[in-house]
Order: structure tokens, then C-alpha cells, then sequence
């Protein structure tokens, strides 16, 4: 079976292991594979920095319950999130950062903003109910 370099697809001789018929080829090929996850990083930040802000000015401006549809129509984006709260009650709290929402029914969430750093998770111990 004829092997190709993995970057510029040249016939690959010798060591049947190589990848790379040369150490230009294997940079070229290392930076492309950092540049596209650095970016894959860079678009998912984006977007929970955008949740966060929907989220902050809606918070900011004295809205606690809402339709769902309001923050999609702000660019909120349910895919992306920090990290989730539960409850002993199995309320379950979704934070951009501070920021966090629970589901009221299918169509409505309400707003809650965190006054505290996430506390480390440990085994058995309450979570801390949100205040509101
Ligand atoms: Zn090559």
C-alpha cells in the first residue's frame, strides 16, 4: 500500500511508520491541527461570552422570568453553558458564569445571578439553593 505525506501528499519512502516526508511538511501539518483547535476554543468562548452578556443585561435590567424565545432572539444559544446546579429538590440551574436559569415549564426560564465562586465539588454535600 503506497503511504502519502499527511501534509503535502507526496509518496512517503522508507520507515513504514513516517508520517511526513519531511520536517517542513510535519510543522505545517502541527500548526494547522493547533490553529483549528485554537479556534474551536475561540468560538465556543465567544459564544458563552455572548449567553453571559444576554443573560447579564437581562438580569441588569430587573428581568427574572422570561420566554425562552426572548434570549434566542438575543443570540442566547442553549448549547453552551459553564456548569449546572442541582438542587436537593432536582432543580436544576444552568450558569454562563455567574449568570444561571432554570426551566419553568417548556417555554419559560427564570433568571438568576450567582453572588459566589463555584465551590469545588464534594461527595454528599448540599447543593447551595440559589437565592431569589
Ligand atoms: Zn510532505
Amino acid at each position: 500500500m503506497e503511504r502519502v505525506c499527511l501534509d503535502c501528499g507526496a509518496r512517503l519512502l522508507g520507515r513504514s511508520d513516517k508520517k511526513f516526508c519531511s520536517d517542513q511538511c510535519r510543522n505545517n501539518f502541527n500548526n494547522r491541527l493547533n490553529r483549528d483547535q485554537n479556534n474551536y476554543v475561540r468560538n465556543v468562548h465567544a459564544q458563552l461570552r455572548r449567553n453571559r452578556r444576554v443573560l447579564a443585561d437581562l438580569y441588569d435590567d430587573g428581568h427574572r422570568r422570561l420566554h425562552r424565545d426572548a434570549l434566542i432572539a438575543l443570540g442566547y444559544n442553549f448549547t453552551f453553558f459553564t456548569h449546572l446546579v442541582e438542587t436537593l429538590e432536582g432543580v436544576r440551574w444552568s450558569y454562563c458564569f455567574e449568570y444561571g436559569f432554570r426551566e419553568e415549564g417548556p417555554e419559560y426560564i427564570e433568571l438568576h445571578k450567582s453572588d459566589s465562586y463555584l465551590e469545588p465539588a464534594s461527595g454528599g454535600e448540599q447543593a447551595e439553593e440559589p437565592e431569589l
